[in-house]
């Protein structure tokens, strides 16, 4: 499952400080450089924390990272927002050894009928979600419809508010090591954190709710919202479907309020004109694809952290490529605790 060095025989191990100001005072790095086989001159740099936990990070390109940061955090945090995937970017791909249940698969219906009719689509609909052959257009639309059929089962199937506090608190799903640390250290200095999900909203609040113990004024989710009646059972969505390819920043037009009721507790003002002014953004995901979540908003500097959680040996190349920072094999998020500190660290006067 884990990735190991020696897939890197071919590079020389040099010691180095890329972010001295950053992370020396606590951990110890290790950079491997190569030039690609002579002809592409190119610096791949892989630093690698050697310190209580063995995680490996990668940057592509560690000038334009520093050069990022510099800016970022030049810019303070009145400028910042921070963007995130839910799903094995800010819970863990494995727990104990066992794959990680998503938020929308964690869910259980009291009627088992349901569950089955629901696993049913995903047997069909997955497959042409990673199907090359079909078009992005075409694509989008199958992704409404499999959204569609599926919300429609669980209004029919008379989902209680029940069912997914039991169906989360029987899951198997946990934060990330460090996730608890950064919405705090976020919220302390005003950043607001919006968690992006194709998935459920009332189920991403309840992990929230029995994973964290704790809300956050700055944290926003963006997904699709239930509705339910009198007597706790699901009625219906609020606003347009949000799927796996329409989940960025336009979304927040698309979604139900963020909150029906948080005006008085973010504290952020009108909060979408707000968030339009934040134009930096640090953005957090386990898919290339969620580097769209940007999209729709006209920021300045982009951080953006991945997290490559398996199968490292496919996907490493284009995914040092895509994002900034890159987290192999599960990793905390202690190296992102520590960045987002550091871009918070200049107080405007
Ligand atoms: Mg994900």
């Amino acid at each position: 499952m884990g990735y190991r060095l020696h897939h890197y025989n071919h590079i020389l191990p040099i010691y180095y400080h890329p972010f001295p100001r950053l992370f020396s005072f606590r951990f110890n790095f290790r950079v491997w450089c190569c030039s690609q086989s002579g002809k592409n001159q190119a610096q791949m740099e892989q630093v690698v924390v050697n310190g209580s936990e063995s995680h490996l990070v990668v940057v592509d390109n560690p000038n334009l990272l520093q050069k990022k940061m510099s800016a970022i955090r030049l810019a303070g945090p009145a400028k910042l927002q921070v963007i995130a995937d839910f799903d094995a970017t800010l819970t863990k791909y494995w727990i104990d050894g066992c794959r990680g249940q998503s938020s929308h698969n964690l869910l259980q219906q009291e009627d088992p009928e349901y569950n089955v009719k629901r696993q049913k689509l995903y047997d069909y609909y997955h497959p042409l979600e990673f199907d090359p052959a079909i078009p992005l257009d075409k694509k989008a639309k199958l992704m409404v419809e499999w959204w569609e059929k599926t919300h429609a089962l669980l209004i029919e199937g008379g989902l209680t508010y029940n069912a997914i506090q039991n169906s989360v608190a029987k899951a198997t799903i946990a934060f990330r090591d460090g996730v608890t640390e950064l919405f705090e250290l976020l919220e302390e200095k005003g950043v607001p954190v919006l968690i992006f999900s194709a998935g459920l909203a009332d189920i991403i609040e309840e992990v929230l709710k029995q994973k964290v113990h704790r809300s956050f004024k700055n944290v926003r989710i963006v997904s699709n919202k239930m509705v339910f009646d009198e007597n706790g059972r699901l009625q219906s969505f609020k606003g347009k479907t949000i799927h796996v390819l329409n989940k960025n920043e336009h979304a927040l037009d698309m979604a139900a309020p963020l909150h029906d009721h948080c005006d008085d507790l973010n504290g952020l003002g009108d909060e979408k004109s707000s968030l339009k002014k934040r134009t930096n953004v640090l953005l957090l995901g386990d898919h290339i694809g969620d580097l769209g979540m940007s999209d729709g908003l006209d920021y300045e500097t982009r951080i953006s952290v991945g997290f490559l959680n398996d199968k490292v040996e496919n996907s490493l190349e284009s995914y040092q490529k895509a994002f900034d920072i890159l987290y192999l094999n599960d990793s905390s998020m202690h190296g992102v605790v520590k960045l987002a500190s550091h871009l918070c660290s200049m107080e405007s006067n």
